[in-house]
């Protein structure tokens, strides 16, 4: 006989554990499926821990709406439930100057996304503000800032504990079904379950598709591809030269090698950008020599032994190779017909800065 539950969320990241916390303060019965043996292994504790204003993102987008909103709401519940950040502000940075246009670019899309308080540097702005920084102009995102990500998901998970949700350890999704009386789920691990939801949740981050097409009953058609493009970071050995966050020139499908500094003042380098076939971390040290031409250009006295391989992520993308970046995927029964179920795609940056407000948008989506 399959247990019955209110409403199943797969995977504790960062998205499960925020959903999972907005699903049980509003009273719902939740379950957190998680295949790993403890919450936030994998995207959610390998990334750049960035609170990110909201700047490039297209006009209407998911990733525009969600990370300005997941902005404010966040620095708010850090605020509130005492998680380490640091609103520390970002320099986005041009090193020639072809590249001026770009960063007016970036204003009117920022303004058009509701982030209206960048303020344009000349270059001799920028060396005021970061002296080991070379530039030619520039700007100033003050809202942007650092987060410990891993104190985030322990407050998300007090929280979702605290109103009755309980977080289930060790436990794969394997297999399931869309019955009549609800959706049923396989849970694999040491003492295998079936589970029977009136609600689920799928925020598996880079097995999301696979698990959306171990579960019978949901259309093939929506299941978006599933790409990985993975990201090495590198540390930097000693005294941070920076105070802020600096960030050169954006490429078209992702940020550039940029610099981040962390709560302990640790800086870091990255991520890159390759893309690979399988969700492999082993950190590539073939990369060395591009990163340090790529961080040269905007910090030129980057010492030569200064780098260390620090970590890998990979980034859950949904649009492959050559094709145009895609938006948050986020698919309630409208998009694909199951009653009570949530799927959640290509959940890459800004996700740790949408979350909470992507726990809003998945709860109004279960509401319909
Ligand atoms: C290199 C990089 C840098 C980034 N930098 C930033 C940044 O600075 N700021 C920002 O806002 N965002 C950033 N992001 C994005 C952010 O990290 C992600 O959007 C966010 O962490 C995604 O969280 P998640 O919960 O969807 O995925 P995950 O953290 O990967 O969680 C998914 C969970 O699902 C579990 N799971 C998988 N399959 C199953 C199954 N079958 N059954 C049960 N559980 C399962 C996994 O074990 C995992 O714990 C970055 C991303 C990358 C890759």
């Amino acid at each position: 006989m399959a247990e019955k539950i209110n409403c199943a969320v797969i995977g504790a990241g960062v998205i499960g554990l925020a959903i999972a916390r907005r699903l049980a303060l509003e009273g719902r019965e939740v379950v957190i499926l998680e295949a790993e043996a403890a919450f936030g292994t994998h995207t959610s504790s390998r990334n750049s821990e960035v609170i990110h204003a909201g700047i490039y993102y297209p006009t209407d987008s998911l990733k525009a709406r969600l990370c300005v909103a997941g902005r404010l709401a966040l620095y708010r519940y850090c605020a509130d439930h005492d998680v380490n950040h640091k609103r520390i502000g970002k320099l986005v940075v041009a090193t020639d100057h072809d590249q001026i246009a770009a960063l007016n670019k970036y204003r009117e899309q920022a303004e058009i996304n509701g982030v209206c308080d960048l303020r344009m540097l000349s270059g001799r702005e920028v060396a005021e503000l970061e002296p080991a920084i070379r530039g030619v102009a520039g700007f100033l995102s003050p809202s942007t800032g650092i987060i410990d990500s891993h104190g985030l998901m322990l407050a998300f998970l007090g929280d979702a504990e605290a109103h009755g949700a309980a977080l289930a350890l060790a436990s794969p999704v394997v297999s399931g079904a869309v019955a009549h009386d609800g959706i049923m789920l396989d849970v694999g691990g040491k003492e295998a379950v079936s589970i029977v939801c009136n609600s689920a949740v799928n925020a598996a981050g880079l097995g999301a598709q696979s698990v959306a097409r171990s579960i019978a009953g949901i259309p093939a058609v929506t299941i978006p591809p599933a790409h990985y493009a993975i990201g090495h970071y590198y540390t930097l050995a000693g005294k941070a030269p920076f105070q802020r966050l600096i960030y050169p020139v954006a490429r078209q499908d992702w940020l550039g090698v940029h610099v981040t500094v962390d709560l302990g003042g640790q800086v870091k380098f990255g991520p890159d950008f390759g893309w690979i076939e399988r969700i492999d971390y082993r950190f590539d040290e073939s990369r060395e020599a591009a990163f340090y031409e790529a961080i040269r250009r905007y910090y030129p006295g980057l010492k030569k032994g200064a780098l260390q391989p620090g970590y890998t992520g990979i980034r859950p993308k949904i649009a492959g190779p050559g094709a145009p970046a895609a938006d948050f995927l986020i698919q309630g029964p409208r998009e694909h017909g199951v009653k009570g179920l949530v799927n959640l795609y290509g959940i890459e940056s800004p996700g740790l800065t949408a979350s909470p407000a992507i726990a809003d948008h998945v709860a109004d989506l279960l509401k319909n």
